[in-house]
């Protein structure tokens, strides 16, 4: 199922293909500042060539924040939108950003080891310190 997602000033809109039905919270700092909130929470593109722009793609905003991932954001309202990690290998939409709905299975907290105090993490949720285990072969550099 395609998805369509886009900024608060709607400049920057997006379309992708099938996301995964899993989520991740992540409490690096590196979201908490990039979102201005307790954590970010992204859904992975299943086939990152399914996800195109609709509109702004040309003047999209881009933060590389780490050596492997990079922060794409409207640079009219400063949304949130896209992290692109290992040069688009892997991509992952802020969910938030979704006009449309996403059936969600699970999801889980990653980097709970810079969590801020003022957020508690429900007791049965799946909690990782750093990264998950399928992205371990990454420095724990956000
Ligand atoms: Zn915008
Ligand atoms: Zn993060």
């Amino acid at each position: 199922m395609n998805h369509k997602g886009s900024c608060l000033c709607k400049k920057m809109q997006y379309e992708t293909g099938e996301l995964s039905t899993e989520l991740d919270h992540c409490h690096c700092t590196f979201c908490q500042k990039s979102h201005g909130a307790a954590f970010g929470t992204y859904a992975k593109v299943m086939d990152e060539n399914s996800f195109k722009w609709i509109s702004g793609g040309d003047d999209v905003g881009r933060y590389q924040s780490s050596s492997h991932s990079a922060r794409l954001f409207c640079n009219a309202c400063g949304s949130s939108l896209v992290a692109e990690i290992d040069g688009g290998k892997m991509m992952a939409i802020t969910v938030a950003t979704l006009d449309d709905k996403l059936d969600v299975d699970k999801a889980f907290h990653m980097f709970a080891s810079s969590k801020v105090d003022w957020f508690e993490i429900g007791e049965n949720e799946t909690v990782y310190e750093e990264y998950p285990p399928y992205l371990s072969n990454f420095e724990a550099t956000e």
